[in-house]
C-alpha cells in the first residue's frame, strides 16, 4: 500500500476518527498514488494511522479503517452486512409499511462516498468517492448476496456526484436487472411512484420520512402549503392526514406532474389538492396573508459551501420571514434547511433573526433531523447535515 504522511500535530484528527484527511494536512505522499487507490495514513514518525481511498480534491482520503485491514471483499461484505443489520434493529428492513429507506449512508455507516437507496426491490447506489466507483462490481454481487431474492435491480446514479473528481464522469446504467419504468412504493402506507433515473438526487428524499409523518399528524381541517413540494412528499401525508386543502408549489415542472401523479393515488381526498409549478419566491408574495394554517418550506441547500454561507444565511431568513408574515396567527411552520456549511444553531439563529424582524412569537415545538435510516457518525458531525425545526406562530 502505497503511504501518504501527515503534518506534525495534523494526526489529531485522525486520532479522534475523523474519516476525512484535507489536502492541506498532507506532509508528503508516496509518488505514482492513482485517483481512487487505497493508501495507507502514517503520521510524521511513520506510525500507522488509518486506510483510505486517495482523491485530488479538498477532502485527498476518505477514511474507512483506523485499524490494519485487508480491504477484500469479506472486508467490504462485513461492513454492508452491519449496514443491514442497522436497518433490521429500526425495522426498516422487510417492513410493509415502508418499502424505501436508505441501506447505506456513506461516513454514517463506515462507508464514506457510498450511499445505497432501497426503493422496493431496486437499489440506487451513488458514489461520491471515485475509489467506492472502482469497486461497483464488487458491491453490485455483495448486495446480491446480502440481498438475494428481494432485489430485483441496481442502478448506478451518480454522473452528477462524480463530476468534479478529477477522474472521468461515468454515465448513468443499470449494473443488474431490469428496473421498471415506474417504482411503486409506501412510505408509512403513504404511496409513491419513484422515477429512479429521470428523478432528483436518487429517486426522492428519503430524509423527511420522519418529518413528513409528523406533518401529517397535524394537518386534519387544515389549510396547508407546501413550499418546494418537488413530488409532494409532504403533500400526501397532509391529505392522508384530513387537510381541508393542500396546495404544493416547486418550480421544476416536472416534479408538479409527479406531485400530481402520487396524489391521484389517494383517491378521493386528492380532489382537495392543487399543484403550482412557480417559483416559491414569486408565488409567497403574491399568495393572501392570513390564509394557510401549515406552511412547510424545505428548500434545496442555499449554501452549498462554506463560500456562499453569508447567501445562503440571507436566503433562509428572507424565505422564513415571507412564511412567519403569511402565515395564519396561530398556524405551525415546518421549517428546513439541508446546507451542510448551516449549523443546527446557526439555523436556530436564523429563525431567531426573522422572528425578530417580523414582530413574531414563536414556540419552539420540537427540532427536526434527517430520518433513522441515515445514522450520523459520532466522530463525523457533518453529517448532520438537514436541520429541521416545528414552530408555533403567533
Ligand atoms: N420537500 C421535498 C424535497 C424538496 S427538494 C420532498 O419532501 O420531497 C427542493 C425542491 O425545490 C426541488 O424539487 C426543486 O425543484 C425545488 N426548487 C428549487 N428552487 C425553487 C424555487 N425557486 N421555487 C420553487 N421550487 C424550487
Amino acid at each position: 500500500m502505497k503511504k501518504i504522511v501527515i503534518q506534525k500535530g495534523k494526526e489529531k484528527s485522525l486520532q479522534r476518527f475523523h474519516p476525512w484527511v484535507f489536502s492541506g494536512a498532507i506532509a508528503r505522499k508516496d509518488k505514482g498514488i492513482e485517483e481512487g487507490e487505497v493508501v495507507e495514513v502514517c503520521d510524521a514518525y511513520d506510525n500507522f494511522l488509518a486506510i483510505g481511498h486517495y482523491h485530488t480534491s479538498s477532502i485527498s482520503v476518505r477514511i474507512f479503517s483506523f485499524v490494519p485491514v485487508e480491504p477484500n471483499f469479506a472486508f467490504w461484505k462485513q461492513r454492508i452486512q452491519q449496514a443491514v443489520d442497522y436497518r433490521k434493529s429500526i425495522y426498516l428492513f422487510d417492513n410493509k409499511e415502508t418499502t424505501l429507506f436508505r441501506l447505506v449512508n456513506g461516513e454514517g455507516d463506515g462507508l464514506p462516498g457510498l450511499i445505497a437507496d432501497w426503493y422496493n426491490g431496486h437499489l440506487v447506489l451513488q458514489f461520491h468517492s471515485y475509489g467506492m466507483y472502482l469497486m461497483r462490481d464488487m458491491f453490485v454481487q455483495i448486495f446480491r448476496e446480502l440481498l438475494g431474492e428481494r432485489l430485483c435491480s441496481i442502478y448506478n446514479k451518480s454522473a452528477t456526484t462524480l463530476s468534479d473528481s478529477n477522474a472521468f464522469v461515468p454515465s448513468n446504467e443499470l449494473l443488474f436487472g431490469e428496473l421498471d419504468e415506474e417504482v411503486r412504493v409506501l412510505e408509512n402506507g403513504v404511496p409513491f411512484i419513484i422515477d429512479i433515473p429521470q428523478g432528483q438526487k436518487t429517486g426522492f428524499f428519503i430524509d423527511q420520512r420522519d418529518n413528513r409523518k409528523m406533518v401529517g399528524d397535524f394537518c386534519q381541517d387544515k389549510k396547508v402549503l407546501n413550499l418546494f413540494c418537488y413530488t409532494g412528499g409532504f403533500s400526501a401525508y397532509a391529505l392522508r392526514g384530513g387537510a381541508e386543502l393542500v396546495h404544493s408549489v416547486d418550480i421544476s415542472k416536472r416534479a408538479i406532474e409527479q406531485t400530481d401523479e402520487n396524489m391521484s393515488l389517494l383517491g378521493d381526498v386528492s380532489k382537495r389538492h392543487k399543484s403550482f409549478a412557480a417559483n416559491v419566491f414569486d408565488f409567497i408574495e403574491e399568495m393572501p396573508d392570513n390564509y394557510y394554517d401549515v406552511i412547510v418550506v424545505d428548500p434545496p441547500a442555499f449554501a452549498k459551501h462554506h463560500k456562499v454561507k453569508e447567501q445562503g444565511i440571507k436566503g433562509y431568513r428572507n424565505i422564513n420571514r415571507k412564511a412567519m408574515e403569511k402565515l395564519k396567527s396561530g398556524g405551525l411552520l415546518f421549517t428546513f434547511s439541508c446546507s451542510q456549511a448551516i449549523s443546527k444553531e446557526d439555523f436556530q439563529t436564523i429563525i431567531f433573526s426573522a422572528a425578530a424582524l417580523e414582530h413574531k412569537n414563536i414556540r419552539i415545538v420540537r427540532s427536526l433531523q434527517h430520518a433513522l435510516d441515515h445514522p450520523v457518525n459520532i466522530f463525523h458531525p457533518e453529517g448532520s447535515y438537514l436541520k429541521g425545526m416545528a414552530l408555533y406562530v403567533e
